[in-house]
């Protein structure tokens, strides 16, 4: 079976040496590899205020609690999204707002989101879902006209673009998860890109119990508790070893996601993404619309090919009982959405066939 997504690892020659050393060179805590990691990613997003954790979770929790987080106060978000999203709002004690989507990316509607703003309003949490780009031009004019910062949960789209510009530097706070089967994984591991210097010192702060790990362990004070939150040199080093390949991977995931939007077009039973303007995905999976989405599923999975949904609208979860609202365009979406293998491990051969077997009909 192709897979619907899969870990890429660099070539054992290149990752087991630096692996070794690193495990037995005495200091596998967060130390050198973990600044030169971060230093390096943040090279990459071109954003040098780049701060590596744990995971993408906790990098959305230390980014609420930046934008100062409290119960009472509401954040708009979407159902159509990995779990830890809103999770991680309930985590840091606000109340999940749903808005609607745009019926054509699946993506939150600007104007839905400006209809649910109230005076308890305090972010927006936008996710590029499957890679593909909110629409930012409209949602910067909202987060002005408004003064509510947003934060962008990029898990899925390292290498998306807007304006040219990598994504991790047009908002204040953006997400991005170095999990197993994101673009790009440290086994496990997140990184938060901040826009200025005062939130980047405190989230140093909130990644170790609130400790200012700069300064000598007697000369401390805790102001604010922090968690234990931060990269450790193990997974930095296999960061590090992944950014030489980075590049690549994710243009492979492109490659394929603009071959699909080429070769799926006019079949009948298929409706394409469009994408938003100024923006280009990264594809982390092949989102599209179909007609008889359980025959599609099983026509493909007959020919060794996954396709799925994937994730479970959020809604559904008892946890959101209190955000339940209506969302008209979501559930027409959600009812034809179905995900293609779109990453580095499908060959030529096999996104000739994805398309093949999808022409066949089902
Ligand atoms: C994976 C994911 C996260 C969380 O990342 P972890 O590194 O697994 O904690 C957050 N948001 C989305 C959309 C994700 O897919």
């Amino acid at each position: 079976m192709i897979p619907i997504v899969k870990p890429y690892l660099p070539p054992p020659d290149d990752l087991m040496p630096a692996l070794e050393e690193i495990l037995y060179s005495g200091y596998i805590a967060e130390g050198e590899k973990v600044y030169e990691f971060e230093k390096k990613f943040g090279s990459y997003i071109e954003n040098p205020l780049s701060i590596s954790l744990n995971s993408g979770t906790a990098a959305l929790h230390i980014a609420l609690l930046l934008v100062g987080i409290k119960p009472g106060d509401e954040v708009i978000s979407t159902v159509l999204t990995a779990e830890p999203t809103n999770v991680a709002i309930k985590l840091a004690g606000a109340k999940v707002v749903w808005a609607d989507v745009q019926k054509d990316t699946g993506l939150l509607d600007p104007e839905s989101v400006r209809s649910k703003i109230t005076s308890k309003t305090k972010a927006i949490m936008l996710v590029h879902y499957a890679g593909m780009v909110c629409d930012l031009d409209a949602f910067n004019s909202i987060s002005k006209e408004y003064n509510i910062p947003i934060i962008e949960d990029a898990a899925h789209a390292l290498g998306a673009r807007y304006n040219e510009m990598p994504i991790g530097s047009n908002a204040p706070y953006t997400i991005f998860s170095l999990q197993a089967i994101k673009h790009m994984t440290t086994v496990d591991g997140g990184v938060l890109a901040l826009k200025s210097q005062a939130h980047y010192d405190q989230a140093r702060r909130l990644r170790w119990f609130g400790l200012d790990k700069k300064k000598p362990r007697l000369e401390n004070d805790i102001t604010q508790a922090g968690y234990k939150y931060h990269m450790n040199n193990v997974n930095a080093t296999i960061g590090l070893i992944q950014l030489r390949y980075v590049q690549s991977i994710v243009q492979s995931y492109i490659d394929n996601g603009q071959f699909f939007d080429k070769s799926l077009q006019e079949i009948a039973g298929v409706e394409l993404m469009r994408y938003n303007h100024n923006t280009r995905p990264s594809y982390w999976l092949y989102t599209c619309l179909v007609e008889n989405r359980t025959g599609f599923i099983r026509k493909l999975a007959e020919s060794g090919i996954t396709a799925s949904e994937l994730h479970l609208r959020n809604d559904r979860h008892s946890l959101f009982a209190e955000s339940t609202c209506s969302l008209p365009i979501f559930d027409e979406f959600y009812k034809r959405m179905v995900h293609l293998p779109c990453g580095w491990w499908l060959s030529n051969e096999d996104r000739d066939k994805i398309v093949q077997v999808i022409k066949n009909g089902w």
